[in-house]
């Protein structure tokens, strides 16, 4: 167990710089004033497994940075072990709580989970102190509850940050698997009340992903830093100086014979230009990337060449930005690398005179501001950014670009479900897996601009009324409040 340097990075008064966020900041900074008096003197703890990667270990720097600057004590901390057995066990236990097919919980499983968060446990009582509040993030560190409280009495919280709209055998195996270890918590917390398992016990809070409008994916570009960026990753041509040298690793795309190529390389992808529409994701299954593929080049297929309606053309000119992680960077993710090698095969099929309108890029992660940035940059320069996922936690990437004002096509997943409303922030799709109805989407979005636009601000409007850090922080600093002994709280 290690603990987190933590950076301070924006400062409370920078959000209140922004004339758009001052109404979401002022409700929250006031209602953090009178919430924090309660805590006095009691730490926040936020323990999970792993310091980088996913949007976990991407909000809790940022959340912990803001506690402190309202005078709150909060830390973060890391469980470790060299044993890999029990990374392989909680993946598969992720997958299972997913509804994936999985290997079965052995009574082997079962001692090396306990060992693993005993030891963990056992490191962490030299850090916390009676009465301090422990938030355990997903279930590697959930069986450290029970083994903390038999040597300090502090409030323990589950934050569940998966899970699955319906039940399945997987799923049971994993939640009866998980069950006894949560029987030890004081309050739970789950991102949609559909992921809540059965034969769950105890007071549950609500609580939305979000997003940091300051961070380099979601702060505002100008457009001269935009076409930086792109010039700097690769991804536009031009003979104007520019501030910044180019990026050390650039944007890949992914070339008519499937080898890996620069991203300008043959024809100009024409951001910036052409109606792009965007996918960013990792290389899963469960994203959608083929059928959305498909439906676009059904689309393409179907729409005349020589038609002089404005519509059309907007169609024939459209392109389709599929864009994900560098493979190089996800040797830990074989599926993903699977993935990505079938798209390509389905890409090389493509006739050629489509080839150029389907555009796979890849990402560098070796700097994860250079990633964020070149994702930002290329979700403002969409038309409408898509998320066709078959399954979606919450789909933070439907967040990122309606907080970009840009309108989405998403699928009905439980999470994009409960942040896009249909026809206002954009349109949902019930069968992502459907290439005809990507298609008649995709048609009915570039034929009506105005709608499109009129869409995105309202999709603006939503991210920051909703699904900002600070909406996420209040229910926090709420949760908090309510896991109070009474007398503490009155
Ligand atoms: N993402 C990224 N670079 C990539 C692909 C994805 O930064 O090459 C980010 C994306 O912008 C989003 C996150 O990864 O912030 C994915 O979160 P989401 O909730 O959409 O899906 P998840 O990956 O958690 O299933």
């Amino acid at each position: 167990m290690y603990q987190v340097n933590i950076k301070e990075g924006v400062q409370l008064d920078d959000y209140r710089s922004y004339a758009t966020l001052v109404p979401a900041f002022n409700a929250f900074y006031n209602e953090a004033l009178l919430l924090k008096r309660s805590l006095k003197d009691r730490k926040i703890w936020m323990i999970n497994s792993t310091e980088h990667g996913g949007g976990v270990a991407e909000m809790l720097p940022r959340m912990i940075s803001i506690l402190r600057q309202l005078g709150l004590q909060a830390d973060w901390l890391v469980m470790e072990t060299n044993e890999q057995d029990f990374f392989s066990l909680t993946k598969n236990i992720h997958n299972l709580i997913h509804g994936q097919p999985g290997a079965e919980i052995t009574a082997e499983d079962k001692a090396l989970y306990e060992r693993i968060n005993k030891e963990n446990a056992q490191q962490l009582t030299k850090y916390v102190q009676k009465n301090d509040i422990v938030v355990f993030h997903d279930p590697q560190p959930a069986g450290m509850a029970q083994e903390v409280k038999k040597l300090v009495d502090i409030t323990a919280i589950w934050r569940c940050h998966i899970g699955l709209d319906f039940s399945n055998p997987s799923t049971d195996t994993a939640w009866s698997f998980l069950l006894p270890y949560l029987q030890h918590y004081d309050h739970f917390v789950f991102s949609s009340p559909e992921y809540i398992p059965k034969g769950l016990s105890g007071n549950v809070t609500m609580i939305h992903p979000s997003l940091d409008p300051l961070s380099h994916k979601n702060r505002p570009l100008s457009l001269h830093k935009l076409t930086g960026i792109l010039n700097n990753a690769g991804l536009l041509t031009s003979s104007h100086p520019h501030l910044y040298p180019h990026y050390q690793h650039q944007v890949e795309r992914i070339q008519p014979d499937g080898t890996f190529g620069p991203a300008q390389s043959g024809t100009d992808i024409g951001l910036l230009f052409r109606p792009i529409l965007t996918q960013v994701s990792r290389w899963d299954k469960l994203k959608g990337f083929f059928s959305l593929m498909e439906g676009f080049v059904e689309l393409k297929k179907r729409t005349p060449n020589d038609s002089q309606d404005r519509a059309q053309e907007r169609i024939r000119n459209a392109r389709l930005v599929l864009a994900g992680p560098d493979p190089a960077s996800v040797a830990d993710d074989p599926e993903g690398k699977q993935v990505l090698q079938k798209l390509i095969e389905a890409y090389v099929g493509l006739p050629d005179e489509l080839k150029e309108d389907v555009v796979i890029l890849t990402l560098p992660m070796n700097s994860p501001k250079e990633n964020a940035l070149i994702v930002n940059a290329l979700q403002r320069s969409s038309y409408i950014v898509i998320q066709n996922s078959l399954q979606e936690g919450f789909g933070l990437t439907a967040t990122e670009a309606m907080g970009k004002r840009i309108a989405v096509l998403t699928s009905s997943a439980c999470g994009l479900r409960n942040q896009v409303r249909n026809h206002i922030d954009g349109r949902l799709l019930q069968h992502p897996e459907d290439p005809d109805e990507v298609a008649y989407y995709l048609e009915e979005l570039l034929s009506n601009p105005k709608s499109v636009e009129e869409m995105s601000f309202s999709a603006e409007k939503r991210v920051l009324d909703h699904f900002l850090i600070f909406q996420q922080l209040t229910s926090w600093l709420n949760v908090f409040h309510k896991v109070l002994p009474a007398e503490v709280r009155s």
